[in-house]
C-alpha cells in the first residue's frame, strides 16, 4: 500500500519533496529533478534552502511557509516559472510542492496583451468619430437633433469604457508604484469640488479630515481611485440624498471613505463588485454614465499600494466604500490634524 504511493508521487507532474523537522529533505519524486534541479540521493539530507537555489527560499521556510511562494523561477530553467506550497503535517515534517504555471502566466499574459491592444486600436477611429460628431450642431438638423444627441452619448461612452480598459491595463502591467507624497487635505478638498460638480446641487456634500498623515503612492492613481467612488456615490444617490467623504488616519492605517444615502447594494451582489463590467443593475448603470469598470480599477489601484477596498452596504439605506491602508503607506502631514471642509 505504502509502495502503490510512493509510486503514484513519483508519477506526480507536480515536485515534491518531503522534509524534516531541521528542515532536511527526507525523499523526494522525479519531477522535483527536472524542476527544482536535486539530484538522487546527493541531495538527500541536506538542507532545503542549500539544495535548492530560489531566492527567498530559506526566509519563506523559517517563517513557516504559510502563504505560497508565487512565480519563482525554476532554478533549473529561467523559463519555467513555480508556484511553491509548504504543507505541514505530522511533528514538524512538511511537504514541499512546485507546480509549473509558466503555460497558465502565459495565457494570462496573452490575454492581458490582447485587452490593451485592442483598447489601443479603437482609441484612433473612436477620436475620429467623436471629433466628427462635434463639428455636427444638432440643432441645425433638427430631424436628426436626437439621433445625433444619442450618437455622442454613445460615443462619449464608448471612449470612456477604452480609456478605462487602457488605466486597468497599465495598473496590471505595473509591479510598483511611485513611491511619492500624495498630499490628503488638497486631495479630499478636489474631491469635494468634483463631487459638488457632479451633483450640480441635486446632494449635500460634505467631507472632513481626521488625523495627521499623508499617504504614500501614486497621485495620478489614487485620485482617480478615489473619484471612481465619489462619482458612484453621486450617480447612485438619487436628488436630495446626502454623500460625505471621509479621511482618518492614526498610528494604525488610515481610511479613505465615501459614504452616501444612496440606493444601497444587497449582500449577494457586494463579493462580484470588484469584478470587471460587475453591475447590480445595467440599465441604471449605463444611463448614469457608467462602464463598470470603475470599482475594477479602485481594487487594482488599491492592491497596489497595499491597500484594500471594504464596502458595506444597506438596499435603500445607503453604501460606504473604504480604502483601507496600512500604516506602512502613511507619512506624516504638514497640515492640520483635524479639519471639517464643510
Ligand atoms: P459602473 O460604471 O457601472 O458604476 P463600477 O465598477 O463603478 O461600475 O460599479 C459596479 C456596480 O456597483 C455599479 O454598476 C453599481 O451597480 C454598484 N455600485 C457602485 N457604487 C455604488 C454606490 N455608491 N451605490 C450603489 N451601488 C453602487
Amino acid at each position: 500500500m505504502l509502495r502503490a504511493f510512493r509510486d503514484a508521487a513519483v508519477a506526480l507532474p507536480d515536485a515534491m519533496v518531503a522534509v524534516d523537522e531541521n528542515h532536511r529533505i527526507a525523499w523526494f519524486n522525479t519531477a522535483a529533478g527536472s524542476l527544482l534541479g536535486l539530484q538522487h540521493p546527493d541531495n538527500l539530507g541536506e538542507l532545503v534552502a542549500d539544495a535548492i537555489a530560489i531566492p527567498g527560499l530559506r526566509q519563506w521556510m523559517d517563517e513557516g511557509g504559510i502563504d505560497p511562494l508565487t512565480d519563482v523561477t525554476a532554478p533549473a530553467d529561467a523559463e519555467v516559472h513555480l508556484n511553491l506550497r509548504l504543507i505541514p503535517y505530522s511533528e514538524g515534517h512538511s511537504l514541499l510542492l512546485a507546480r509549473d504555471v509558466s503555460q497558465i502566466l502565459r495565457v494570462e499574459k496573452m490575454r492581458r496583451d490582447f485587452v490593451a491592444n485592442v483598447s489601443h486600436e479603437l482609441r484612433t477611429p473612436l477620436t475620429v468619430v467623436h471629433g466628427y460628431l462635434d463639428l455636427i450642431e444638432p440643432e441645425q438638423i433638427p430631424e436628426f437633433e436626437s439621433i445625433i444627441r444619442e450618437l455622442r452619448s454613445q460615443s462619449r461612452r464608448m471612449t470612456q469604457i477604452v480609456e478605462d480598459l487602457l488605466t486597468l491595463s497599465r495598473l496590471d502591467a505595473e509591479e510598483a508604484l511611485p513611491k511619492s507624497r500624495v498630499a490628503i487635505r488638497p486631495l479630499v478638498t478636489t474631491l469635494h469640488r468634483d463631487a459638488e460638480g457632479l451633483s450640480r446641487g441635486r446632494h449635500t456634500i460634505s467631507s472632513s479630515i481626521k488625523g495627521g498623515h499623508d499617504l504614500r503612492g501614486s497621485s495620478r492613481d489614487l485620485y482617480s481611485a478615489f473619484s471612481n467612488l465619489v462619482s458612484n456615490a453621486v450617480r447612485y444617490t438619487p436628488v436630495g440624498g446626502r454623500i460625505h467623504i471621509v479621511w482618518i488616519s492614526d498610528s494604525n492605517g488610515g481610511k479613505l471613505s465615501v459614504t452616501d444615502t444612496g440606493h444601497g447594494i444587497s449582500a449577494q451582489h457586494l463579493p462580484r463588485l470588484t469584478e470587471r463590467f460587475y453591475r447590480v443593475s445595467t440599465s441604471r448603470s449605463r444611463e448614469t454614465g457608467g462602464t463598470g469598470l470603475g470599482l475594477s480599477i479602485v481594487k487594482h489601484v488599491l492592491q497596489l499600494h497595499d491597500a484594500h477596498l471594504e464596502i458595506e452596504s444597506e438596499l435603500g439605506v445607503g453604501s460606504t466604500f473604504s480604502c483601507v491602508f496600512k500604516p506602512s503607506q502613511l507619512l506624516p502631514s504638514e497640515f492640520a490634524a483635524e479639519e471639517v471642509l464643510e
